[in-house]
C-alpha cells in the first residue's frame, strides 16, 4: 500500500522520534510510505493518507479535504470535533480515555493505538545529578509554575519549547533556582532523563503529557504526576507512576521519596507500550478498515 503521512508543525515544535515514528518505520517493510513533515505536499495519490493533528491544525483540515481513505493520528479528544472526526476513515487516540468517549458519542471508526520508541527510551547508566527533570513545554498548560514552588531548592532541571507567549513559565523557573534549558532534539532527552532521580509531569487537567509519562517508564525511572489530570493517570495507573495531589508540598514529598527505579513500568512498556505494540494497533485498524 502507498501511504503518505502529512504533519504540517515544523520539525523541533513536534517531535518526530517517538513512539508514532518508530511504529512508522516498521510499518515501513510492509508498505511505501514517504513523509511530508514540513508542511510541504506533493500531488500524489496514495492508498491511504495518514495524517497527526492537534485541534486545529492545517494538516488536520486538509486531511478533510482529501477524498481518498484517510487516517487520522489525534493527540486531543473528540468532544470538541465529533462532526470533523465522522470523515476520517479511522481515527488513532492515544488514550482509551478519548476513545471510550468517542464511542459513547456514537463515532465507531475509532481505536487507540500508543507506545514509545524504545529504539531512544530504554535504561541507562548516567550519574544521577538531578533529584528531578521536567520534560516538556515551557507553556501554562504544562504548570511549571507548580513545578517551580515544588523543588525550590532541589537539584531539578526543566527543558523544553519555550513558549514566547508565555514566558513566566520560563521565569519563574529560573527564579526558582531551576536549571532550564530550551528545546533539544528528542534522541538526546533521554541522556538528560537518565541523570535524574525522578521525572515529572504536570499538565493542567484537560491536557496530557502522556507521551513523557511513557518515556520515563521505558527508561526505569519513577514518574511522578497529578491525580488532577486524567490523560497522564490513565498510564501512571498502569506503569506504576506516582500519582498525587498538585499541589507544591505533594509533589516534594513524592520527588524526595521515590524508589530507585520503576520495574513496574518498564514491564508495561516492555509488554504493551513499544513501537511494535503501536504499529501493530495500527495496522488491526487498517485491516478493520480496508
Ligand atoms: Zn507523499
Amino acid at each position: 500500500m502507498r501511504i503518505c503521512f502529512l504533519v504540517d508543525l515544523p520539525l523541533g515544535i513536534w517531535q518526530w522520534d517517538d513512539g508514532l515514528r518508530g511504529a512508522m518505520q516498521i510499518l515501513e517493510k510492509e508498505h511505501q510510505i514517504c513523509y511530508h513533515l514540513d508542511g510541504d505536499r506533493h500531488g500524489h495519490k496514495p492508498d491511504f493518507l495518514f495524517c497527526w493533528g492537534g485541534t486545529l491544525s492545517k494538516t488536520y483540515r486538509e486531511g478533510l479535504d482529501w477524498a481518498g481513505e484517510k487516517a487520522l493520528f489525534f493527540a486531543g479528544g473528540p468532544r470538541d470535533n465529533i462532526d470533523e472526526l465522522r470523515e476520517w476513515d479511522i481515527i488513532y487516540f492515544e488514550n482509551e480515555i478519548h476513545t471510550t468517549e468517542a464511542r459513547k458519542m456514537g463515532l465507531a471508526n475509532c481505536m487507540t493505538a500508543f507506545g514509545t520508541n524504545t529504539e531512544i527510551f530504554y535504561p541507562m547508566k548516567q550519574p544521577k545529578i538531578f533529584d528531578v527533570i521536567y520534560p516538556g513545554a515551557f507553556g501554562l498548560w504544562k504548570r511549571k509554575d507548580l513545578f517551580a514552588r515544588a523543588v525550590k531548592g532541589l537539584r531539578a532541571l526543566s527543558l523544553g519549547n519555550i513558549q514566547y507567549h508565555e514566558l513566566q513559565c520560563w521565569d519563574v523557573c529560573v527564579e526558582s533556582g531551576i536549571a532550564v534549558a530550551g528545546d533539544i532534539p528528542q534522541g538526546r532527552l533521554p541522556f538528560f532523563m537518565a541523570m535524574s532521580k525522578s521525572v515529572v509531569v504536570l499538565p493542567v487537567p484537560e491536557i496530557g503529557g502522556q507521551r513523557t509519562v511513557l518515556e520515563a517508564m521505558a527508561m526505569n525511572i519513577p514518574v511522578i504526576v497529578p491525580n488532577d489530570a486524567p490523560l497522564v493517570v490513565e498510564f501512571a495507573e498502569k506503569g506504576g507512576g506516582i500519582i498525587v495531589d498538585p499541589t507544591p508540598e505533594a509533589i516534594r514529598d513524592a520527588i524526595l521519596n521515590v524508589p530507585e527505579d520503576n520495574p513496574k513500568g518498564l514491564e508495561y512498556i516492555k509488554n504493551e507500550m513499544t513501537e511494535q505494540h503501536y504499529a501493530d494497533r495500527i495496522k488491526e485498524g487498517l485491516a478493520d478498515d480496508v
